[in-house]
């Protein structure tokens, strides 16, 4: 391909918006354009990268068994009335109207539709196992996009849904479907991990997520180093110390004051106690109903367990004029003792121990002496926080850590949450009505190409694995205006592309700097220089982008040479598959 006849914007500067590293790329590659919040257009070179990465999940899918269709991305309410998502899915579920005044959605996810299909089609136990997936564009009005492609409104999304005859089946398409992901990020080149994962508003009953390891991914794993355990810290079970049976006695409870002392560390060091010492409030809004949940100072109250705990649809944190109101105090001296009219939940751990401080419910007041068993009246206790690297493994008791990732992919086993609500049933060997049951597995297609360009960059640009490059080999005559690198590198091009292998020729009358910033920019994973200088002494050089090495290769056997190293260059890149 001819760089001069293709549209790509670089951009020299790196635009203000973009915090992430994939997102400035993408945009000073001329990859992706934003048309507003949330929302791209791909333009020819990021294109090619998703088709690549299309077309390596579309291989591995249909491998295991799954059948492509596209559905409509435009969804009618009943589909959702009926599984109940219309009401519970909340607002990232854009909804509009028609000039009939009905209403529908854009489709988030396709469980609805998929199971309607089947429901309506698929009678007898001989037509099951089913795995249809599509490829399509997705629409979840999220309240923070950001980071380019890592969190769009708008963005690509394999989806594939599984219908089985029973518990034995349903496990196997989920094998399956995990087997594919891992050949899937392996091929694409990625390091990445399978965690145990929060079902989240999707249901059912187990899942995992696929996480590519990278310093700006927005989740937190907990990964043992002894043995296999890996989770999502949303999920990741702690394990606390057996229960103490005597705990000390507890002076009675006093106020104290603690002028401006708001966060546990202020109030903790006006005291001069430990972080352990004070009891952390956090009021939460959990489907509109206010709720304290009560963890140790050094802890973290953990969302994701909070509502599952009460099988709630959203929880969030209160905001402060809530807080407010609910305990007549500014934030930062909320607390637990007397407050009224409010559900308590307490994490676990706090019941090691006695003699807390927490806020007292008054400005700049704290109570010390705080005895949770005689002070408190709680709703429940349960593990309410989220681990931390002091904790044991849930698994083998070892040492865990935490590290951060990007969640690529996500496999659910649904089992029977959406054919029940939408009686999606077959008829099995003695003609009897079973529910089916489901998985379904999603990969975020576009947010696969940021993941890869975290993972693979360095201060010149991106450096692509060589099956999501846009093109493989760049070719790079350093004057268009000489005759012999000219011809030669189009010779080249021409010769590598009729091997079947996505060459650019950068055919543009630029200066060497431009080619090679620009080269470098674009992150083909070799790049192949045809200068007159190396001509005179019958070389053309290659350079792999990943490691810099450059070597020279004679001119007159250039493209055998050429291929030789490329091989050379991809078996570097390929991870083993299992
Ligand atoms: P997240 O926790 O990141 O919001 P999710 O759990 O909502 O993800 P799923 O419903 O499992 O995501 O969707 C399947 C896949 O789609 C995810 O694994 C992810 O790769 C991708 N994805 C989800 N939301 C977005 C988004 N806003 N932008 C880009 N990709 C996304
Ligand atoms: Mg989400």
């Amino acid at each position: 391909m001819l760089q001069s006849r293709l549209y790509i914007p670089t951009l020299k500067e790196t635009p203000a918006e973009a915090e992430v590293v994939s997102h400035k790329l993408l945009l000073r590659a001329g990859m992706i354009r934003k048309i507003t919040s949330g929302i791209y257009t791909y333009l020819p070179l990021g294109l090619r990268s998703l088709e690549k990465i299309s077309r390596i999940v579309r291989e591995e899918m249909n491998a295991a068994g799954a059948q492509e269709i596209l559905m409509p991305m435009v969804q009618p309410a009943d589909l959702w009335q009926e599984s109940g998502r219309w009401e519970h899915y909340g607002k990232e579920l854009l909804r509009l109207r028609d000039r009939h005044d009905r209403d529908y959605c854009l489709g988030p996810t396709h469980e609805e539709v998929v199971t309607s299909l089947v429901r309506d089609e698929v009678r007898s136990y001989r037509q099951l196992p089913i795995n249809m997936y599509q490829i399509q564009t997705k629409f979840r009005d999220e309240i923070r996009p950001r980071f380019g492609l890592m969190r769009g409104r708008e963005f690509i999304m394999k989806d594939a849904y599984s219908f089985d005859r029973d518990e034995a089946g349903a496990d196997a398409s989920y094998q399956a479907m995990y087997d594919a992901y891992t050949r899937i990020f392996t091929r694409l080149g990625l390091r990445f991990r399978a965690v145990a994962a929060d079902t989240g508003s999707i249901g059912g009953s187990f899942s995992h997520e696929f996480m590519v390891l990278a310093e700006t991914g927005e989740d937190t794993l907990a990964v043992c180093r002894q043995c296999a355990y890996a989770a999502n810290v949303e999920k990741a079970e702690v394990r606390i110390a057996a229960r103490v049976s005597e705990l000390p006695s507890c002076p009675a409870v006093e106020p104290v004051a603690t002028p401006g002392a708001r966060t546990v560390e202020e109030v903790a060091a006006f005291l001069g106690l430990p972080p352990q010492a004070v009891i952390k409030t956090v009021l939460m809004e959990a489907d509109g109903h206010l709720v304290a949940v009560l963890v140790r100072g050094d802890r973290e109250a953990n969302v994701v367990k909070v509502k599952n705990m009460l099988g709630a649809v959203t929880v969030d944190l209160a905001s402060p004029e809530v807080v407010e109101r609910a305990t007549g105090a500014p934030v930062g001296f909320a607390g637990p003792v007397g407050l009224s009219g409010v559900p308590i939940y307490v994490d676990q751990e706090l019941m090691l121990g006695t003699d807390y401080v927490c806020g007292a419910n008054a400005a700049d007041t704290h109570l010390r002496h705080v005895d949770l068993r005689r002070d408190v009246v709680a709703t429940a206790c349960a593990d309410l926080r989220t681990i931390t690297p002091e904790d044991p493994c849930p698994a083998c008791g070892g040492a865990v850590e935490l590290v951060r990732g990007i969640e690529v992919g996500h496999v659910f086993k649904l089992g029977t949450k959406y054919s029940e609500a939408m009686h999606a049933t077959f008829l099995d060997e003695n003609g009897r009505e079973r529910l089916m049951i489901m998985g379904c597995y999603g990969i975020g297609v576009s947010r696969v190409l940021a993941a890869c360009i975290e993972q693979n960059h360095d201060d010149a640009g991106m450096i692509l694995p060589p099956p999501v490059a846009p093109f493989e080999i760049h070719v790079l005559p350093l004057s268009v205006r000489e005759e012999a690198p000219r011809a030669l590198a189009q010779e080249i091009h021409d010769a590598l592309t009729a091997q079947g292998i996505d060459t650019l020729l950068d055919d543009r009358d630029e200066r060497p700097g431009v080619k090679f910033s620009e080269a470098d920019l674009l992150g083909a994973p070799m790049q192949v220089i045809v200068g007159a200088k190396g001509l005179a002494r019958g070389v053309v050089e290659v350079k792999d982008r990943r490691t810099g090495v450059r070597q020279e290769l004679p001119a007159d056997a250039a493209v055998q040479a050429i291929l030789a190293w490329r091989a050379e260059v991809l078996e570097g890149w390929c991870t083993s598959l299992a």
